[in-house]
């Protein structure tokens, strides 16, 4: 069975016994109940909910040709344009029900990114990793699997290689090879809904050299593995959900983040997808990369919404709707919105076939995105805030409203127009908080999928500027001929695409 129930996923993460979970200094066993955790794990089953509930259905469920069962698309490998784009909405409705990140897209992508480079090292001559990774993906697809994708290495002294590093366990490497598996050490930080995931696909987070061979390892694990040991990070407002409420801290969803240590934990080699193969981890790294920034134009997008749909209450609340600087302000916010979404889709409709019924994100178009949303979120925030009003960083607590000693003047100084309540705004001014200050709008959308440098990096290797100078050469008559290229884009071809066109060109000649 490919599809998993929101509860079935609850019941499947109850108990760890082997890894060790720390929240705020303490173990915890049962992440769906400790109340730290819990909103993230809820949001987290919202991936498992969307197959099952109408209005997502669709996009939710995709036909996996390797196990000719319907799996959830987080488990799906792309097989068309569509797909891709369909990601890309699925993201954008999925914010709409829990406000927050749902944790479960770096896996997706990862399983996509193993997809591809296993598809090209088999090209190359190497097949034995992507029948060991197809192996893996029908058992995640079948179970549907909870994913956590782990690429962000610890990387110490970030101008060092992996080898050069003081410290060698700066980033994952293999510490010991049997014949039966490898042990791997060190950590990857930041990473995503971990405590709440069921396996954790890990991958090299740079391109390596051969003297950084032993850093070049794609693996999955079981989260629950003797060795793990995941330290939960903190969050915006995190502490208030220790409270009980249900206002101050929007209890109900949030996503987390956790640094992952990997303390000479054993692998099983038919799970060792990448073992020493750094001449891949460029290619990998690319797919990754670009895979992730496409799909921030649904997420960050579907948050959009979520503070658009704030303000304008907000504004109704306080009987200012119809000011006309008040209606610019949140038309800008749909305009900064739908330019992330723009851009996603277009990643999307114009991704890549690199190989056979296999698609990529268009790599300019998602790099595009991502920068589009290293910016676009904090100014939908400051636009949120200014309609908001000083309340944002004011309010009163949920504490301060349920008292009955307080309850009728904060009702009576916090309305606005009839037929809003005090509560109502305080409400709205909370999720404004929580979601457009929060790390999954502000902060994961500067360094997520890679801090802005990277994708401007892109950018110039993709485009090619002694084209368009030569364009440019012609029309300032200072040349007479130029070779045309057939595409409208000035663009390189990726490492991805240049590795693939290898392979058909090697077939066509043959
Ligand atoms: C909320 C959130 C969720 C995330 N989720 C995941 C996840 O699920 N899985 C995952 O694998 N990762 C995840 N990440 C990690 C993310 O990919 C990294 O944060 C990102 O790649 C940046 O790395 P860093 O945080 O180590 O920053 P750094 O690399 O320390 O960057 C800090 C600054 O230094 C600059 N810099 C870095 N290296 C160099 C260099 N060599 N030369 C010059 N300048 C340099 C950067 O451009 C940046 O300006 C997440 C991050 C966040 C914030």
């Amino acid at each position: 069975m490919g599809l998993r129930t929101g509860q079935e996923y609850l019941d499947a993460i109850k108990v760890r016994n082997k890894a060790e979970i720390y929240v705020l200094g303490k173990e915890v066993k049962d992440v769906t109940t400790n109340p730290f955790l819990k909103p993230s794990v809820l949001a987290f089953k919202a991936t498992f909910d969307a197959p099952w509930e109408e209005d997502t259905k669709d996009l939710a469920r995709a036909w996996s040709p390797f196990i000719n069962e319907e799996v959830n698309r987080f488990n799906h490998i792309h097989r068309s344009r569509e797909d891709l784009a369909a990601k890309v909405k699925l993201l954008r409705k999925i914010s709409h029900k829990v406000g927050a990140c749902f944790q479960r897209c770096v896996g997706f992508d990862a399983l996509n990114t193993l997809y591809i480079t296993t598809e090209l090292m088999a090209q190359h001559g190497k097949t034995e990793p992507k029948e060991k990774f197809v192996e893996y993906l029908k058992t995640v697809q079948k179970k549907d699997l909870a994913l956590a994708g782990a690429m962000t290495d610890a990387k110490g002294v970030r101008t060092l290689k992996p080898s050069q590093q003081p410290n060698k366990d700066a980033y994952v490497r293999i510490t010991e090879v049997t014949k039966d598996g490898i042990y791997v050490s060190g950590a990857k930080a930041n990473i995503t809904g971990v405590a709440a995931s069921e396996e954790i696909v890990v991958l090299p987070t740079r391109a390596m050299g051969p003297e950084d061979q032993d850093y070049a390892v794609a693996f999955a694990v079981p989260t629950d593995t003797e060795g793990i040991k995941i330290v939960v990070g903190r969050q915006l407002n995190d502490a208030r959900r220790l409270e009980g409420g249900d206002i101050d801290s929007i209890p109900y969803f949030y996503n987390h983040e956790g640094l992952v240590i990997f303390d000479n934990v054993f692998i099983p080699m038919e799970r060792v997808f990448l073992m020493r193969d750094w001449e891949y981890t460029n290619q990998l790294v690319e797919i990754f990369a670009a895979y992730h920034r496409q799909g921030y134009g649904g997420c960050k997008a579907g948050l959009g919404d979520v503070i658009i749909g704030a303000s304008y209450n907000l504004a109704k609340q306080m009987g200012v709707e119809k000011a006309s600087h008040i209606q610019d302000k949140i038309t800008e916010e749909i305009f900064l919105t739908e330019t992330m979404y723009s851009a996603g889709i277009a990643a999307s409709l114009n991704g890549i076939e690199v190989c056979p019924g296999c698609f990529w994100v268009n790599p300019m178009h998602a790099n595009v995105t991502k920068h589009l949303v290293t910016r676009f979120p904090s100014q939908i925030s400051q636009l949120a805030i200014d309609i908001a009003g000083g309340i944002v960083g004011t309010a009163p607590s949920e504490w301060d409203l349920k008292n009955p000693k307080l309850k009728e003047y904060i009702a009576k100084y916090l309305q606005g127009v009839e037929g809003y309540t005090a509560e109502d705004r305080i409400r709205m001014t909370r999720l404004i908080e929580n979601v457009a200050l929060g790390v999954a709008f502000q902060i994961e959308s500067v360094h997520g999928a890679g801090s802005p440098a990277a994708q401007r990096i892109m950018f110039s290797r993709l485009y090619d500027l002694s084209y368009s100078e030569e364009v440019a050469k012609r029309l300032a008559g200072m040349k007479s001929d130029v070779h045309f290229k057939n595409s409208a884009e000035p663009w390189r071809l990726s490492e991805t695409e240049k590795l693939a066109s290898k392979t058909q060109k090697t077939k066509d000649n043959k």
